[in-house]
C-alpha cells in the first residue's frame, strides 16, 4: 500500500499562516504591555506590493498580506483603477523569545472593479494562527500529517463488522497497521485535551488544532510520558507508539477527525470553521471589525 504511504491532506479550511503565534501582552511590573495598532488605508491601481510599499507598510506585513492572496484564485495579479485597500497591523511588545515576530497583521480587505477581498486573524489559544475571510475561508490549507509513517490502512471510516464484537457497527476512523512500538506523531499543530485510558480506545490521545477541530488516535502502547492535558505539540512530534490496548486485534492506530463530538471520515474531512465565528462575520459586516476581538489573543 505504497500510495497510501507518505502524506495524505485533508483539506481543512483552516490553516498555518506562517508568522508564529505573537507574544501575548504580558503584564509587566504594575503595567499592562499593549501591542501598538497601526492602520493604512491607501487607494490606487497596478502591482499591490508597489502599493503596499508606497504607503510605508512594513515588509514582514507586505509578506503576509501578498503570500495569503496568492492562493485566492480571483485575486487581480495587476488591481484595476481606483482600487482601495485598508490594513491594520500590531507591533507587539519586545518579544519575550528570540524570534517571534513583532509585527501582526490583523486584518485587510481590498475592494478592486467592485469586489471585495478581506481577511483576518483568527488565533485560537496561542496556536498558530489562521486567515481567514468574511466567509469563514481561509486562503491557505491546513494539511494533516499521517500520523504513522510506512503504515498498512487495514480499516476505513464507514460500516463493517467489528472484528471482535462480530456485529455491523461503524467504524470512527481509520486503522493503520504497523509494527508494535512504531512512533505516532501528531497530525497537525494544536493543545492536548486528553492523554490517557479511553475505554475500548485503550491508552488514547485527543489533540484539539483549533475550537472544534480535534484528531484522535487510539490503541496506543504507551503515551510519550510528557504530553498532558495542555501540552502543545507541533505537526509530527511524537504522541506515543503504535499498540493495541483496548479492544484491537492487533496492533495498529486508529486515527480519528472529530468536528466537536462528530466524527468526520479523515480521507475526506472538510471539517467545519467555528459556526458561531462565521456568523459573527455574516452579521457584522463591518469591515473595522479585526477578527481578534473574537479570538483569544486580546
Ligand atoms: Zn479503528
Amino acid at each position: 500500500m505504497r500510495s497510501f504511504c507518505a502524506r495524505f491532506l485533508i483539506v481543512l479550511l483552516a490553516a498555518a499562516l506562517a508568522g508564529g503565534t505573537p507574544a501575548l501582552a504580558e503584564p509587566i511590573g504594575s503595567g499592562i504591555v499593549e501591542p501598538i495598532r497601526h492602520e493604512v488605508t491607501g487607494a490606487g491601481s497596478g502591482s499591490f506590493e508597489a502599493l503596499l510599499k508606497k504607503h510605508k507598510v512594513p515588509p514582514e506585513i507586505r509578506d503576509s498580506v501578498l503570500r495569503s492572496f496568492q492562493l485566492d484564485p480571483d485575486f487581480p495579479r495587476s488591481l484595476p483603477k481606483q482600487s482601495e485597500f485598508r490594513l491594520v497591523y500590531e507591533e507587539l511588545p519586545p518579544a519575550l523569545k528570540e524570534g517571534d515576530p513583532r509585527l501582526v497583521l490583523r486584518s485587510i480587505w481590498i475592494r478592486a472593479d467592485g469586489k471585495l477581498f478581506d481577511l483576518y486573524r483568527y488565533g485560537w489559544r496561542g496556536i498558530t494562527p489562521v486567515y481567514m475571510n468574511q466567509n469563514g475561508r481561509s486562503l491557505r490549507e491546513l494539511v494533516f500529517r499521517l500520523p504513522v509513517d510506512d503504515a498498512r490502512l487495514t480499516s476505513k471510516f464507514g460500516w463493517r463488522e467489528h472484528p471482535i464484537l462480530k456485529k455491523k457497527k461503524f467504524h470512527y476512523g481509520l486503522d493503520l497497521a504497523a509494527p508494535p512500538g512504531s512512533p505516532v506523531r501528531a497530525a497537525a499543530d494544536g493543545v492536548v485535551a486528553m492523554a490517557g485510558w479511553n475505554g475500548n480506545y485503550g491508552n488514547y490521545v485527543r489533540i484539539d488544532h483549533g475550537p472544534h477541530i480535534s484528531t484522535g488516535y487510539a490503541h496506543l502502547s504507551s503515551i510519550v510520558t510528557t504530553l498532558k492535558e495542555g501540552t502543545r505539540v507541533k505537526q509530527g512530534d511524537m504522541i506515543g507508539f503504535v499498540g493495541m490496548t483496548g479492544l484491537a486485534t492487533g496492533p495498529h492506530l486508529c486515527f480519528q477527525v472529530l468536528d466537536g463530538k462528530k466524527q468526520l471520515n479523515p480521507l475526506s474531512a472538510r471539517p467545519m470553521i467555528d459556526e458561531a465565528l462565521i456568523e459573527q462575520l455574516a452579521t457584522n459586516p463591518g469591515r473595522n471589525l479585526p477578527i481578534a476581538t473574537i479570538g483569544d489573543l486580546q
